[in-house]
């Protein structure tokens, strides 16, 4: 160990930092007049329903929809309660159900596999590769005569590489259904995210890019998924959607997914910044990277394989230790320095980010004792699953080390970031 190193924060030295970094909350952090005035108004009408109301003003959540469709070039969008109910709404909208297999990376939000088992399908979890999303080799390797659709999920901001992925579904003519949940507004190759699949599926819950609290948005462009996501979205088969602009489908029986006012008004305004904290989030990663790269190189640390960098949403800087022990310990020093760092998988902390830890769809407890979709009668394939089944995305995972990216970082801020990382690197490797 050199013995002029500066001290370490951990080590009882001073840190790089006085204060903790922002609050990870990118549109939640910029809730702001604008918010307040559209939410008010909502109140003022009286209107808090999309379908009826009191008043004339046009319904907010419909306007949303197509300011939102407009902003992603598709020709559909429809605003739902929830990231997880865009997913179901999306699975259910393609007719995937019992008998059917839907394969998804082993690193996503929980959100994206029980979507999977709502729609009474089986989820088949593969592994992602250094850009921890999902890898196409492996997709492939896992098309049976069963699959019917790959659920792409574009990870902490960064896009799936969609031009093998679109080709691997084509060859197989597999649907494509994009959980877009963590990189809002994101690209790959300038396309929005979202786009590329059959079905993209969003999230407006507090965490992500742009935020109602609770929320969430479906993107197609079949006018046939349109429909039939809008059905299953508003309870009782569109009943009220239904009378207000007619379906082309047969009805079917669906659940209560539909957006409040309150909400379509917030995401109205929060719409209007997610250019602006994408443009922020990138310069921002751009100089901590640019600062560190030097030290990184040297010590043998590399950064998140990236499919399109100028596509990513920018909301995490992500870096591959050399041991998963190194990882833990090189966060946790990072963390004493005020610059909040954290490993990525342990298997001593729950995380519903990792299948490691999706103990109960690991073993298959479903809510009934036939056990369906695993034992559906329907379901001609058999699946097992092992904690220990994913052993490269758990060691990229375990390997890692994740910073957050605030819009809300100043210059000032980026450079203590990454004279924390500079500081911790040298010392610790
Ligand atoms: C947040 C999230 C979801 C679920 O979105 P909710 O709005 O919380 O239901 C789905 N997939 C991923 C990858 C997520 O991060």
């Amino acid at each position: 160990m050199a013995i002029s190193r500066e001290k370490l924060a951990i080590e009882g030295g001073a840190p790089v930092r006085a204060e903790p970094l922002p609050p990870m909350y990118p549109g939640g952090m910029m809730i702001g007049d604008e918010e307040k005035q559209a939410v008010l108004a909502v109140l003022d009408d009286k209107n808090l329903f999309r379908f009826a109301g009191p008043s004339k003003t046009p319904s907010r959540v419909s306007t949303f929809e197509e300011k939102f469709a407009q902003h992603f070039g598709a020709r559909f969008a429809l605003a739902v309660s929830s990231g997880t109910a865009a997913l179901h709404c999306g699975l259910v909208a393609l007719g995937i159900g019992p008998g059917d297999e839907v394969i998804l990376p082993a690193y996503t939000f929980i959100s994206s596999a029980t979507a999977i088992i709502a729609a009474k399908a089986v989820p088949i979890i593969v592994e992602v590769d250094d850009s921890l999303t999902i890898d196409p080799a492996e997709v492939e390797r896992h098309v049976t005569p069963r699959t019917r659709a790959i659920m792409p999920v574009h990870m902490r901001g960064a896009p799936c590489d969609m031009d093998r992925l679109v080709a691997i579904a084509k060859k197989h003519n597999l649907k494509v259904i994009e959980d877009v949940a963590q990189a809002d507004g994101a690209s790959f190759h300038g396309k929005r995210l979202g786009t590329f699949g059959e079905v993209g599926a969003f999230s407006l819950q507090f965490n992500k890019v742009i935020t109602t609290g609770e929320g969430g948005v479906v993107v197609t462009d079949d006018k046939i998924l349109y429909d039939r996501a809008r059905i299953f979205h508003d309870g009782a088969g569109g009943f009220f959607g239904g009378r207000k602009e007619p379906v082309s489908v047969p009805f079917f029986p669906g659940l209560n997914y539909r957006m409040s006012e309150i909400a379509g008004a917030l995401a109205l305004v929060q719409l209007t910044r997610l250019d602006g904290l994408l443009q922020a989030m990138r310069a921002r990663k751009a100089r901590i990277k640019e600062a560190i790269a030097p030290t990184a190189m040297a010590k043998g640390v590399t950064f998140r394989r990236e499919n399109d960098p100028a596509g990513d949403a920018a909301v995490a800087l992500i870096l591959y230790m050399p041991t998963a022990d190194k990882a833990r310990e090189i966060a946790r020093a990072l963390s004493a320095e005020n610059v909040r760092a954290g490993s990525m998988f342990n298997e001593g902390v729950p995380d519903w980010h990792v299948a490691f830890h999706w103990k109960h769809i690991i073993g298959q407890n479903m809510p009934t004792e036939l056990g369906c979709p695993y034992r559906c009668p329907l379901y001609q394939g058999e699946v097992h699953y092992s904690a220990d089944m994913w052993p490269r995305s758990l060691d990229l995972l375990g390997r890692s080390v994740h910073i957050d990216v605030s819009p809300l970082l100043t210059d000032a801020d980026c450079d203590q970031i990454a004279e924390g990382i500079v500081k911790v690197l040298d010392a610790l490797l």
